[in-house]
């Protein structure tokens, strides 16, 4: 049996140091809106590289904020990825704003910058405001050709940054890019809490304040609410927990690369193509995400053996039901319905043993090599 995540042995790892923060939060009786909320602000937003963070109760609410206060709305449009999870969208929608696709580059899976230009070129642009590009699995996007394009068409730039906390891009961390930048804490993330949460980071001091206004009921001063926010609030208990588990996310990463570094050397020549980074990225291996034809095949072969992985994502944005009414089709994107045909995630996790992975490497060449006998055994000597 291999898993495809397993948090507890990061849990046991840390497991003093988690207890005493959330003992001295729970000792303290403040639990929304204290000193770790925002000393992990802080913390977070020097680790990305930019000034400001704002914390708030996941990285959906992040985007979504993050797109309200750079006044996105009603009858405008906002570029992304329909490889994408489907927040990513979704907070675009809950603005009112429309979402507006490009296919992603093959190797990367990442925003092609070549589509962003074409899109752009070939619509009345007037509206749209934003791009919000997805640092998917792990891996920077490609951000220098974005923010180019961002630049001479004078759009915003919101960085979806939920599976790639630490990651690099020539010299510096995603994050620290885009107007603003988005991240979640949810559990399985590279630097996850224990339920769910998120950050906004941005070098921008109106729209940090603006943040904080939104994410709690647009109060300046207590029962003054100089405009309507909601609640959105990352808590005290989750913020002490990241406190700790920030000082190791470095560490974590690193063993991350080391574990795809062995997939990688296990699986060459194995019949599937492994996942790259480009040069002068460091990619963070939020996922171990593989290709092959024949994806399905694989994915029941290896359950069978009791190795479980996913698929991100099974279904792109633009074919979801609920988005029928943009009147996208299928084959409007090639790339990203490939990948979405063909991508299997392994299990993987900064834990993951050695043993493990050569156990899933294993099945995987012999599900290949099994194929192959028997498709030619007829007709070979
Ligand atoms: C996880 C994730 C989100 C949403 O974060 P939540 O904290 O689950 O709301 C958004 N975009 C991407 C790419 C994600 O992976």
């Amino acid at each position: 049996m291999v898993p495809f995540i397993d948090l507890t042995p990061q849990y046991r790892s840390i497991e003093s140091e988690i207890l005493s923060a959330t003992k001295r939060v729970f000792e303290k009786g403040r639990f929304i809106l204290g000193e770790e909320v925002s000393a992990f602000e802080d913390e977070f937003a020097r680790y990305c590289g930019v000034r400001y963070g704002v914390g708030v109760n996941s990285g959906t609410d992040a985007l979504y904020l993050a797109l309200k206060v750079a006044g996105i709305g009603r009858g405008d449009g906002v570029i992304t990825v329909a490889n994408s999870f489907v927040a990513s969208a979704f907070a675009i929608s809950f603005t009112g704003a429309k979402p507006l696709f490009v296919d992603i580059d093959p190797g990367t899976y990442t925003m092609d910058p070549n589509a962003l230009e074409n899109l752009l070129k070939k619509k009345r642009v007037n509206r749209i405001k934003a791009i919000l590009p997805v640092h998917l699995y792990g891996h920077p996007a490609e951000v220098d050709s974005i923010a180019e394009i961002a630049r001479r068409y004078d759009l915003m730039i919101i960085e979806d940054a939920c599976q790639a906390h630490g990651a690099v891009y020539k010299g510096k961390k995603v994050g620290s890019f885009g107007d603003m930048s988005c991240f979640s804490f949810y559990p399985t993330k590279n630097l996850g809490c224990y339920g769910d949460g998120g950050m906004v980071v941005t070098d921008n001091k109106k729209l940090y304040e603006r943040l904080k206004l939104l994410r709690c009921y647009g109060e300046k001063k207590k029962y003054e609410h100089i405009l309507q926010g909601g609640n959105s609030r990352l808590d005290e208990v989750q913020a002490a927990i990241l406190r700790i588990k920030l000082k190791y996310l470095d560490r974590w990463n690193e063993q991350r690369r080391e574990k795809a570094l062995i997939y990688k050397k296990e699986l060459v020549g194995s019949g599937v193509i492994c996942p790259t980074e480009k040069e002068d990225c460091s990619h963070v291996y939020h996922l171990f995400v593989i290709r092959t034809k024949r994806r399905d095949g694989l994915q029941s072969f290896l359950k069978g053996k009791g190795i479980d992985t996913l698929i991100h994502y099974p279904i792109p944005i633009h074919l979801q039901k609920t988005y029928k009414a943009l009147g996208y089709q299928r084959g409007d994107f090639p790339i990203t319905e490939r990948s979405c045909r063909e991508v299997l995630s392994l299990p993987f996790f900064p834990e993951i043993t050695d043993s493990e992975m050569e156990v899933v490497s294993k099945q995987i060449r012999s599900f290949f090599c099994g194929r192959k006998l028997r498709v030619r055994s007829p007709f070979s000597i």
